[in-house]
């Protein structure tokens, strides 16, 4: 069996779709969903989640230092797609609308990568290539996925859809580390605006070492959509995610900076 023969299947809720359409026509599926050895949630300093710990387990459990984790899980798709779902599977299929490659990207996630030539790991960054593509060679599998705690920031993941259990027309994985008033640490990253998630550096930067003035945050929100085209589709513009991007990440900071 060659790596190209075939293909894992994990939750089955993005794979059989395809299959069933013809898109993909592996020879073999290597029915994954259910090992248990890859289902678990190791909370830590670093905590690390199994490739098949499904969309409700997260949904349901409080990581401490990662509370945006439950609050993306429990906004994938609607309550049958979360009881069988997985986060390696999500996260390997890479669609570019899909919710936890842009929460992983925002928190530098690293992603532990099997095959038989041993282990490698692969920042969150550099392991999404573009719409439902991955750095995975066939011959791989996401093992697990480490993040480190951030502890002491405000994190919130949030999404736009057209109807309840969509994906997401835009969605931002917002997380902030504010101090006696001054913003320490900003990660921001946005999903549905490209052909992978799309981390905004400069709009973290407009924010870094200020006290978050209505100015910092408009200097913030004008940069997140500098450079950026999202597509345009039959969901709305390009112009209109910009305007969700926008009104997303203004409304998510202030409300972080009048709760803090
Ligand atoms: C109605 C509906 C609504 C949805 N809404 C949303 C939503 O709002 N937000 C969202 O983010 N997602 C949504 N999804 C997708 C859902 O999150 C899927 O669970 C996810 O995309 C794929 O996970 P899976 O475990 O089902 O993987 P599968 O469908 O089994 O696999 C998907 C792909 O990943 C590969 N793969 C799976 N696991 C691994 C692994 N460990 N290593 C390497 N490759 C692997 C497979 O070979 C396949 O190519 C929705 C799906 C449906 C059907």
């Amino acid at each position: 069996m060659e790596g190209n023969d075939a293909k894992i299947l994990a939750g089955g809720q993005s794979l059989i779709p395809m299959l069933k359409l013809r898109i993909l026509k592996p020879k073999y599926l290597v029915d994954i969903g259910e090992l248990a050895e890859l289902s678990f949630i190791k909370e830590g300093e670093e905590t690390t989640i199994g490739s098949t710990t499904k969309h409700w387990e997260l949904a349901s459990k409080r990581i401490s230092g990662l509370e945006i984790i439950q609050n993306a899980a429990s906004k994938v798709g609607d309550v049958q797609v979360r009881n069988v779902g997985t986060v390696g599977g999500s996260l390997s299929n890479a669609d570019p609308s899909s919710d936890y490659p842009a929460v992983f990207t925002a928190l530098d996630a690293t992603m532990i990568i099997r095959s038989r030539r041993g282990l490698r790991e692969e920042k969150a960054e550099d392991f999404f290539k573009g719409p439902f593509t991955t750095s995975l060679d066939p011959s791989e599998i996401l093992e697990r996925v480490k993040v480190k705690a951030l502890k002491g920031y405000k994190q919130v993941y949030k999404k736009i859809v057209r109807r309840a259990g969509d994906y997401a027309l835009v969605g931002l994985a917002l997380a902030i580390k504010i101090d006696s008033g001054m913003v320490k640490d900003a990660r921001i990253a946005f999903t549905g605006v490209g052909d992978k998630p799309y981390r905004s550096r400069e709009a973290e930067n407009e924010i870094k070492d200020t006290k978050l003035t209505d100015s910092d945050i408009s200097k913030a929100v004008e940069a997140s959509v500098k450079g950026i085209n999202p597509p345009s589709d039959s969901r709305g513009s390009s112009n209109y995610r910009k305007e969700v991007m926008k009104r997303l990440l203004k409304n998510s900071l202030e409300e972080m900076r009048n709760a803090s």
